[in-house]
């Protein structure tokens, strides 16, 4: 899953009631439900090959950062509640990634997943309703920043989404998903 991730995290927070100034920094909750996807990134960028994403998705890889991220949102903002959302978030960041991809669950064991990128058009129509449902409760619950729940927000991320797919009409899955060495 690419925004939809982004989505979940918006709609978390949404969902957020507590005082304003107690509420969990939406930053915090993005980059936690989309920290396996940034440990993917790291792994390309240093060249380091991670199998149907084993060593960032199978639920070993995901406990261990969302204790690691639960632990750094703790010590950035003294809140257990918002420790749990992020460490939550990071663990949810798992079932949709099995509807739009195909992850390892544990070294050395099944690889599992629908694997709809291989449609990328139904692939986005998952994905992006996840976006906007996530975007308009967030712009419902009256979020500051406003131009985070601004319109041109809003079609940034269904960019991002769309550039997706049309980067797998033009160059294949292979490319993107395959360890090259
Ligand atoms: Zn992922």
């Amino acid at each position: 899953m690419i925004v939809g991730h982004v989505g979940i995290a918006f709609g978390a927070r949404a969902l957020d009631r507590r005082e304003a100034d107690a509420r969990a920094p939406l930053l915090w909750l993005v980059a936690a439900s989309v920290a396996p996807d940034l440990l993917d990134g790291a792994y390309a960028l240093g060249g380091y090959c991670n199998p149907a994403g084993v060593f960032s998705h199978s639920i070993p890889a995901a406990a261990i950062l969302a204790a690691l991220w639960g632990l750094a949102a703790f010590v950035h903002t003294r809140s257990a509640t918002t420790a749990l959302l992020v460490a939550g978030l990071v663990m949810l960041h798992l079932p949709p990634d099995y509807v739009t991809g195909r992850k390892s669950l544990w070294p050395g064991g099944p690889v599992v997943g629908l694997y709809i990128y291989r449609w990328g058009w139904l692939d986005f129509i998952v994905e992006a309703p996840l976006i906007v449902a996530g975007w308009w409760m967030l712009r419902r619950a009256r979020f500051t920043p406003s131009w985070a729940v601004s319109g041109l927000s809003l079609a940034a991320l269904i960019a991002v989404q769309l550039s997706f797919y049309v980067a797998t009409l033009a160059n294949g899955l292979r490319a993107l998903f395959v360890c090259t060495r």
